[in-house]
């Protein structure tokens, strides 16, 4: 029988049961389990796992748990340079792009606002949501931490928050988003890219007011819709303005 010790850091508790949270705890193993078997056996996705130290080692998932192993798993960083040390996921994705699950409709919208390529549909299953991304490469976004544990998911992040501008707010936190955002480039409604268009030739696709009043317009080739810096465009472009000062 292999019983190891566990310490789990910062919000990754969050995902203990309550007895183990912010204390070590020894646990039995599984016959050949590995580091990822058991954090994900014991509530935590490994998405939201950014280091895992094995009697002060650095190790990978696969590392298979001895007896009297000590174990330490900690979230991504905010603070503390872990550069030196090899990370359990070596690889960044070189474009960040989402996709989002069924629940985070509001959420996926406001990362298109802010320039993020972001698949989302209601009808989405889990399945299709893992497929998807492993094909292009995509940030599962979910509050559903079973979706996180599925095998082939690499790339993922637990959201926390509840309002989908306060989960806009921790999505840049966690993924430091500020600096490659390019807000208004995406179609809310489709995530297509935007471009510009001459006013000449928006005239009868917007209302007269809205003529009148806007020199700007960006059009989607995709769904037709037509865009201009509205009331909807300002109260999103202070929502990102706040965001981005935070950060
Ligand atoms: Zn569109």
């Amino acid at each position: 029988m292999v019983t190891a010790t566990f310490r789990f850091y910062e919000e990754l508790n969050d995902f203990l049961a309550p007895g183990q949270r912010r204390n070590e705890f020894a646990c039995s193993c599984a016959r050949a389990a590995t580091t990822k078997h058991m954090i994900e056996a014991l509530g935590v996705p490994h998405t939201e796992v950014e280091l895992v130290l094995v009697n002060g080692e650095s190790v990978g998932f696969d590392r298979l748990l001895k007896d009297g192993d000590r174990v330490a798993v900690f979230p991504r960083f905010e603070m503390l340079d872990i550069t030196p040390l090899l990370r359990v996921r070596d690889y960044p994705l070189r474009v960040t792009r989402f996709i989002a699950d069924a629940h985070l409709g509001g959420l996926a919208h406001l990362l298109r606002m802010a320039g993020f390529d972001t698949l989302y549909d209601n009808n989405f299953q889990d399945r299709e949501i893992e497929v998807i991304a492993a094909r292009d490469q995509r940030i599962v976004l979910t509050r559903d931490r079973e979706l996180l544990k599925r095998r082939s998911i690499t790339h993922g992040c637990y959201v926390r928050a509840l309002r989908s501008t306060q989960q806009l707010g921790e999505m840049f936190n966690r993924l430091d988003l500020g600096r490659s955002a390019r807000p208004f480039t995406l179609c809310l409604e489709c995530n297509t890219p935007l471009r510009a268009i001459d006013k000449a030739q928006v005239q009868l696709r917007v209302p007269p007011d809205v003529r009148e009043r806007f020199e700007r317009f960006s059009t989607c080739d995709a769904c037709e819709r037509v865009f201009w810096e509205g009331s909807h465009w300002r109260r999103m472009r202070a929502l990102l303005d706040e965001i981005m000062a935070e950060g």
